[in-house]
């Protein structure tokens, strides 16, 4: 089931309204590139489920994020990154919809080297 809420930016970029750059798509889940990447390849992984907090979400389509944002980590070809997710404004959420951001910390010298999608 995909609930959306008509004044929801991510759910407007899951419909086609607003364009992003995607990297995975199914019929529960979406990622795309972050509008302002703290580093390159910063990534967001949504459920299509409109939800804004970590509690809303049915586990099942929960499940189902965790392995893209491993595949996307792998994909960033670094050692080292974050995955976050805020809930609330105390703890910095802005957009009210659930995401996983997938930030990469790329090597300063050898930079990030992209490889999607990954295997
Ligand atoms: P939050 O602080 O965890 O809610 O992060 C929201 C993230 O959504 C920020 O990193 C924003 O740059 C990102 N963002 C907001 N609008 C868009 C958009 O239209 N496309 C892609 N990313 C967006």
């Amino acid at each position: 089931m995909v609930s959306r809420m008509a004044d929801c930016i991510f759910c407007k970029i899951i419909k086609g309204a607003i364009p992003s750059f995607k990297l995975y798509e199914s019929e529960r889940v979406l990622a795309f590139l972050d509008i302002e990447p703290l580093a390159q390849g910063h990534a967001l992984v949504i459920p299509k489920h409109h939800g804004a907090k970590l509690t809303d979400i049915p586990d099942d389509q929960l499940g189902e994020m965790m392995p893209v944002a491993k595949k996307l980590a792998n994909a960033m070809g670094g050692e080292n990154y974050n995955i976050l997710q805020n809930n609330g404004r105390l703890a910095h959420q802005v957009v009210d919809h659930v995401h996983f951001h997938v930030i990469p910390k790329p090597d300063q010298e050898q930079g990030l080297g992209i490889t999607w999608p990954a295997k």
